[in-house]
């Protein structure tokens, strides 16, 4: 009787590691990556210079970023697949499953770290203020009492309630808007990333962006929370690592930011 219940509860041990490892293996979303042989990425398609189409091309520091994640894990820089996320959809396209990961401009926040899991910081920006050259503000103070552009679901947002609460906000869902919305004079400012107005103000000379910056944000790369992908989340840590000792992170920024110098900074 005894013998019979040791082969039982053996048999019942072997089965359920088997289940588990199995579960495991199926639950490691790196290992599915490499098996599907693309990387599914969630990009900006209209915050230049980090994620835009021009001339029909997607491109941008991000994107870069994205090819140099799939060389890392497939082997080849060609084996991604790029989804457009925008600042209201990105984690929830990322926690449905939609993408494997973003790459999107995305500040690690406290608050973001509740539902998604970063990687190191691969970028560094700050809050900054965008205006028509010849308007009178001169600090996020200034901004109480006016009219202030800010993309719906980002910092800027969320900074600026507490920096100017008496702004007034005009939220808009996309930067295509926002940008199209000051040059059409909704608003006397527009507050967001220094590194996403350095790339307005590139091509739109009329407007300038002041000195100050409010915050300090590092953008991550979102991974979902869980097990399953921890192992991604170590090899695009090691591969942001590398890459920030190699020097190609600061190559990137001066390739697509190349006046984001000292001019931009305080
Ligand atoms: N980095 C900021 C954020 O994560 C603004 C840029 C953006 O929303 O893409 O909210």
């Amino acid at each position: 009787m005894l013998k019979k219940f040791v082969l039982c509860l053996l048999a019942v041990s072997v089965f359920v590691l088997t289940g588990c490892s199995k579960k495991e293996e199926k639950s490691d979303l790196l290992a599915t990556i490499k098996k599907r042989g693309e990387l599914i990425v969630g990009v900006k398609y209209d915050s230049k210079p980090f994620g835009f189409v021009e001339n029909g091309k997607l491109q941008g520091y991000d994107i870069d970023i994205a090819h140099l994640m799939a060389k890392r894990l497939l082997g080849n820089e060609n084996l991604v697949r790029f989804v457009e996320v925008t600042p209201s959809n990105r984690i929830s396209k990322l926690n449905s499953g939609e993408v494997d990961m973003l790459i999107a401009t995305l500040t690690i926040t406290p608050k973001r770290l509740e539902v998604v899991d970063f990687s190191v910081p691969y970028f560094y920006t700050g809050q900054a203020i965008m205006i028509r050259r010849g308007t009178s503000i001169k600090t996020v103070g200034d901004l109480n009492g006016r009219r202030v552009i800010i993309i719906l679901g980002t910092t800027g947002e969320r900074n600026l309630r507490y920096f100017a609460p008496e702004a007034i906000l005009q939220g808009y869902k996309s930067y295509q808007d926002g940008f199209q919305g000051m040059l059409n004079r909704k608003a006397e400012a527009l507050s967001t990333d220094d590194a996403i107005i350095a790339g307005f103000v590139m091509e739109h000379p009329e407007f300038m962006m002041l000195p100050q910056r409010y915050t300090q944000e590092g953008y991550g790369i979102a991974f979902r929370k869980g097990s399953e992908t921890l192992s991604l989340q170590n090899e695009v840590n090691l591969a942001i690592n590398e890459l920030r000792r190699k020097g190609y992170l600061n190559y990137l920024k001066s390739q697509w930011l190349p006046s984001f110098s000292e001019n931009f900074k305080k």
